[in-house]
């Protein structure tokens, strides 16, 4: 791949990659905790990675920040106070943010050069969910926080990096026990779990953990075209039945909701569910 200067290739896996062009780099750093850097692609946008693996794409990202965000908001039906940890680049904010019965909003973010630097060159992943009054940004370790927050949150949204470097600390039993005990009752604990197919240790270990503390523990999945290699997983815990909303309920309370989505609709929720065998294998 060296004689390619012009494409960015990311290995997540010993005998597999993608490789993105890298029409026109924007950004190219180390900060305190990882490379970032931002390149214009003819097919996705702009493209923000950390340390070479991609994070986020302007073209791609509704599909997973809209599935993170209004599957667990709605399916609870009455969530007021919403944590996100990791969420950076302000694409979870910017969905969590249109639900206006949602008043507050704990964004804790372990990079601040991620949320600068998105809000300059990825103006668009957040579109001014930073400037609004219901967001509080916390720049700490996602993990250190759940252990001392007082919680109080209906949903818990976990939108971090892979489980290497600074994300690894979210994939562990005790930040999922003390993001439990951060919920109210009823409340949803939701997390990216990367893609099964090839990455199926990284699902058994979360739900083989969540089994052991949520009385509903399960993931759903949606496909994001640069999360290669297939649908992608996200973990689903909760002491509650908002799993078992019905569809007319669901349907009621997007409408009330007013809110726009890409990707997201009551139908494709529900359906989300639904796993195919070679996932439920891998559930414990
Ligand atoms: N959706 C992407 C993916 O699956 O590749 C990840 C999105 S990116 C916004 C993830 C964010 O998690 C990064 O901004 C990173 O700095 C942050 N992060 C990583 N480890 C963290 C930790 N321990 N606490 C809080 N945030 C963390």
């Amino acid at each position: 791949m060296t004689d390619m200067p012009n494409w960015m290739r990311e290995q997540l896996h010993g005998h597999y990659a993608q490789s993105l062009t890298v029409d026109k780099l924007l950004y190219d750093s180390e900060t305190d905790h990882q490379r970032l850097r931002v390149f214009e692609n003819g097919t996705f946008g702009r493209v923000l990675t950390l340390d070479d693996v991609i994070q986020t794409t302007e073209g791609d990202n509704f599909i997973y920040h809209e599935m993170l965000t209004h599957v667990p908001i709605l399916a609870h039906g009455a969530a007021k106070r919403v944590c996100i940890v990791g969420g950076g680049d302000g694409g979870m904010a910017r969905e969590v943010l249109k639900h206006t019965s949602v008043d507050h909003v704990t964004m804790v973010e372990i990079d601040a050069g991620v949320v600068e630097f998105s809000k300059e060159y990825l103006p668009m992943l957040s579109q001014g969910a930073f400037d609004d009054p219901r967001l509080d940004l916390v720049i700490a370790d996602g993990a250190e926080y759940m252990k001392t927050t007082q919680g109080g949150y209906d949903v818990i949204i976990v939108d971090s990096t892979d489980p290497i470097g600074p994300g690894e600390v979210l994939f562990t039993d005790t930040f999922y026990g003390h993001a439990k005990r951060a919920l109210t009752p009823g409340g949803i604990l939701v997390t990216q779990n990367g893609v099964p197919f090839l990455q199926g240790d990284e699902l058994t270990n979360t739900m083989r953990a969540f089994k052991a503390l949520f009385a509903d523990a399960t993931c759903y999945m949606a496909t994001v075209p640069t999360y290669a290699g297939g649908p992608m997983a996200f973990g689903w815990g909760t002491d509650g039945d908002a799993r078992a909303v019905p569809l007319e309920i669901l349907q009621q309370r997007f409408a009330d909701a007013g809110i726009t989505t890409d990707y997201y609709t009551p139908e494709v929720h529900k359906a989300a569910f639904a796993l195919p065998r070679y996932v439920l294998n891998l559930m414990p």
